[in-house]
């Protein structure tokens, strides 16, 4: 077992744990996925055995292929958190058991229509850049998308996603990101859902009201690098 990896884990729990007590929150009703991406399926199983039930990954192939190859896991839950892509729908719809990124109607139909066991858990990505070409839709659009989703039968809207811009404080991103979750909720009352948060602004996130944490290389350590 990797003692670096279990002393990681640790100090961030902790980190979490500090900043719910200053946010007067819960920390046991905030969920911390650890963000696996480019790492191997070995480390997934080592933070299996520390505890961690929750990964994410930003890759369809590379999550199709770490569900696989941890079939003997099935307490696993798999969040997936990159572009979506709808013809690959069928197979995120497959290893996904919940998805992040939904940013258009056309990615919401398309795991609608892919077809799935029970009802697949979708969060709406919100862009809280400047730049339209970045993921996410546009929090002018999130509560027209939201009634969309909302109306598709397979899908089950719980809240909402971004990623902090690298040019402002994440806090005033957050702040942005809490009014998209107060216009998904008027069209879904128990979306709730806000996942928000990565290795250099957790605890803020904390702070802003974050239910779901996507932490990876505080976690993990360095990425490897991409193939
Ligand atoms: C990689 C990734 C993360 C985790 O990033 P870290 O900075 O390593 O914590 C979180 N969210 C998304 C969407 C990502 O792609």
């Amino acid at each position: 077992m990797d003692t670096a990896l279990a002393d990681r884990l640790a100090a961030v729990d902790e980190r979490i744990q500090d900043a719910a007590r200053a946010a007067h929150r819960d920390a046991a009703a905030i969920t911390r996925i650890v963000v696996t991406k480019f790492h191997p399926a070995t480390l997934v199983s080592e933070l299996h055995a520390l505890g961690v039930r929750d990964v994410g990954e930003n890759r369809q192939q590379e999550l199709t292929a770490k569900r696989a190859e941890l079939a003997g896991f099935p307490d696993l839950k798999w969040h997936f958190i990159g572009q979506a892509q709808t013809n690959k729908a069928r197979a995120v719809r497959a290893a996904a058991d919940a998805v992040h990124s939904i940013d258009r109607a056309r990615i919401a139909d398309a795991l609608d229509g892919a077809d799935g066991r029970g009802l697949l858990d979708v969060l709406l990505q919100v862009n809280l850049t400047d730049d339209t070409g970045r993921g996410g839709v546009d929090p002018s659009g999130v509560e027209e998308l939201a009634a969309h989703v909302a109306g598709l039968s397979t899908l089950r809207l719980r809240g909402v996603m971004a990623v902090a811009p690298l040019d402002e404080e994440p806090v005033r991103a957050f702040e942005r990101l809490r009014r998209s979750a107060d216009a998904v909720r008027a069209v879904v009352p128990d979306a709730e859902w806000i996942s928000a948060g990565m290795t250099g602004d957790f605890p803020e996130a904390i702070a802003m009201g974050a239910t779901h944490l996507r932490i990876g290389s505080a976690i993990t350590g360095p990425r490897p690098p991409r193939d």
